[in-house]
């Protein structure tokens, strides 16, 4: 599937049903590369924002996925597919001096690929910018190279997932599992990288939104204990809660309610084969610092379980709404403590 956004506005076509919407994104201001130099120790991930938004511009980009090989071509930078033990990519400067190759390794899954060229292209640019600009070349080389991986990340994230293209998602009342997964698909891009960069930017701060994130389950029962919950804790994106990274591959208890809602979507999956997303309203989840009541939306997905844990102030009529609008899900509110 392919997605546009011609410079003031964004089309895409659903894949669940024959409408397509158009939405008015903000007037594109041209990106000036002096700018993002001047920016880029103080304000680095918004740097990295507007040098994704400068790549854009420069290459014509109008259609998502975004062509992230031909950009790299088209940048003089080959790629190469290729062992690589440690890491996801390099960016190699060649024998010549004169260009450089992306090695990326070969155990990536597709959308790692993707992401790791992205990134890589980040690195690259840094170093164009580096022996172009006309500006002191301190100011590039002062970024430490912890943060020159961060930006490299997150160039990649507004590269591939560009701000025109997700401004459909500007609240937490717009955003279901099943929403975010179509998007991702339609730029290519995994559901986790794609939570990550709309998640980052919807409201954490208040009280009533502590708690809120997403997290992806995985199936993977234990033969020799019979009685260890099978569900075990895939990726975890929270911006208030850092200590749930550490938790990424704990199983969930087993006499929790999540584990309850789990078993159930699982279940209900695999021996019916019901896909669609369901809300549970005000249950405890009982599971790491996630201690007190949630509303989650629960998708099974590619053989995970999404959980996507909303603010308390939610509007759960517009969450319904958009859900219903968008894949005629089933609603279950299931009282598991009558
Ligand atoms: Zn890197």
């Amino acid at each position: 599937m392919v997605g546009s956004f011609m410079s003031e506005t964004l089309n895409c076509s659903s894949p669940s049903g024959p409408e397509e919407s158009e939405i008015q994104a903000n007037a594109q201001v041209r990106v000036d590369v002096e700018d993002i130099v001047r920016i880029l120790r103080d304000k680095p991930r918004h740097a990295a924002g507007e040098l994704a938004r400068y790549v854009l511009q420069e290459h014509h980009i109008l259609n998502y996925p975004i062509p992230i090989t031909s950009i790299a071509h088209s940048e003089k930078v080959q790629i190469e597919t290729t062992t690589l033990p440690f890491a996801d990519g390099a960016l190699i400067p060649s024998a010549d001096g004169k260009g450089y190759t992306i090695c990326i390794s070969d155990l990536a899954s597709a959308h790692r690929w993707r992401f790791a060229v992205a990134h890589e292209l980040g690195h690259f640019m840094l170093r164009r910018m580096q022996s172009t600009t006309r500006l002191p070349n301190t100011l590039v080389l002062n970024l430490s190279k912890g943060v020159e991986e961060l930006f490299c990340n997150w160039f990649a994230a507004a590269l591939l997932i560009p701000d025109s293209a997700i401004t459909d998602f500007p609240t937490w009342e717009t955003l279901t599992i099943g929403r975010m997964a179509e998007r991702a698909m339609a730029l290519d891009v995994s559901i986790s990288a794609f939570a990550r960069r709309i998640l980052e930017r919807l409201p954490h701060k208040d009280a009533g939104y502590k708690d809120t994130g997403a997290m992806q389950f995985r199936y993977s029962p234990l033969k020799e204990d019979a009685n260890a919950s099978p569900f075990l804790l895939a990726d975890a994106i929270f911006y208030r809660l850092e200590g749930m990274r550490k938790h990424v591959g704990m199983r969930i208890p087993h006499i929790t309610v999540l584990h309850d809602v789990l078993a159930r979507t699982y279940d209900r999956t695999y021996r019916y084969g019901v896909t669609t997303e369901s809300l549970y309203e005000a249950i405890p989840l009982g599971f790491t610092s996630l201690s007190g009541q949630y509303t989650i939306l629960v998708k099974p997905l590619g053989g995970t379980i999404w959980v996507l844990v909303l603010p308390q102030h939610v509007d759960l009529n517009l969450i319904k709404q958009m859900c219903k609008e968008a894949a005629k899900p089933e609603y279950t509110q299931i009282a598991l403590f009558p």
